[in-house]
């Protein structure tokens, strides 16, 4: 066996701690060499608190970024400007003029670009779209709501500018709703609470149409308490596909059907190891572009204020 590929992670977070950092750790294809964060730390490896002096006397190593999208225009550049191969985690960039930038400097530089959609390896996901191949799709509904203050406790971020607010977990939705239903999708109409207090939205109604103009209609809310609420549900020819636990849960027609059993980060940097192998990139602006046509055309109504 080949020897792992060193890793460093940067931007010591909610998203690293909880899912990249045992995820590589689970993974002999890599080997952690370094943390890179102002403020978090990673115990047993070398830790730095500026990107620039990492790269310019720390290890060598691939790179996954896990700092906020509106952070990784410049972290990506200088990750790609000093060879290193990158993971971003989701959303790739705050703007599409700034990921295709990224992607651009990848492409020169000859460096792989993974541009993650974590949601797409829910183990529901490809059964999914293998299961809706070559059907004639009638209506999609998502409904995303769930409750802020639980999974983005204290993060300032997600209202700023760029944070895409209410979009940080709906374009999670909007990713595997590009998976399933490929082709071109476009926003008709769109409606954004944003808190008086904010720049980004809380609620978010949006219409849409898919491929043979199919209607798509997604609520994604983050004043849910109580159960939580991560689901698809496709009509096509008189049957019913459910998409439940963000993914993880396929059913169709009511039955669940049997999915495999590996979990969306695992998958994800098993896919980032064949990509360095085979020195490919994977970057996919789909869910972005949805995003950005809804804050583009929608209807913004100001709402109560929001405090954490
Ligand atoms: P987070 O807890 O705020 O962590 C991000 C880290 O990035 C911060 O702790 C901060 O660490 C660093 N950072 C660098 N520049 C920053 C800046 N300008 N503003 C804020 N932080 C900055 O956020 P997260 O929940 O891990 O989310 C990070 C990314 O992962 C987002 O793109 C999000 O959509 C994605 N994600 C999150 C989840 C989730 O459940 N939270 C799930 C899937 C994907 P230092 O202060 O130490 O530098």
């Amino acid at each position: 066996m080949s020897q792992p590929i060193p890793i460093a992670v940067v931007g010591v977070g909610k998203i690293a701690r909880d899912q990249h950092l045992p995820a590589i750790a689970a993974n002999p294809a890599f080997r952690l060499v370094a943390a890179v964060s102002r403020h978090g730390t990673v115990d047993g490896v070398p830790n730095f608190t500026d990107l620039h002096t990492f790269l310019a006397t720390g290890p060598k190593a691939a790179i996954a970024l896990c700092t906020p999208p509106s952070a990784r225009l410049e972290m990506a550049l200088a990750a790609i400007a000093a060879g290193r191969d990158l993971l971003i985690e989701k959303p790739p960039a705050a703007t599409l003029g700034e990921i295709e930038t990224i992607t651009r400097a990848a492409r020169i530089a000859g460096v792989t670009l993974f541009a993650t959609w974590h949601s797409r390896f829910a183990a529901g996901v490809a059964p999914a779209r293998d299961w809706l191949t070559g059907r004639s799709i009638e209506a999609v509904t998502i409904t995303w709501k769930e409750d802020v203050r639980r999974w983005h406790p204290g993060q300032e971020w997600i209202w700023q500018p760029g944070g895409f607010g209410v979009f940080d977990p709906g374009i999670n939705a909007l990713s595997i709703l590009t998976e399933i239903l490929p082709g071109p999708m476009h926003v008709t109409a769109a409606a954004l609470d944003v808190p008086a207090n904010c720049a980004t939205p809380i609620g978010v109604t949006l219409a849409m149409l898919g491929r043979d103009a199919t209607p798509v209609h997604a609520v994604f809310d983050w004043r849910q308490e109580g159960p939580q609420t991560w689901e698809i549900a496709v009509e096509t020819e008189g049957r019913t596909l459910h998409l439940r636990m963000g993914g993880a849960v396929l059913e169709i027609d009511g039955s669940a059907i049997p999915v495999p059993v590996e979990g969306e980060y695992p998958a994800i940097y098993r896919r980032f190891a064949d990509l360095i192998a085979t020195r490919q990139s994977d970057v996919d602006i789909a869910p972005l572009r949805i995003c950005a046509d809804a804050f583009l055309i929608g209807h913004q109504t100001a709402t109560a204020p929001f405090h954490d």
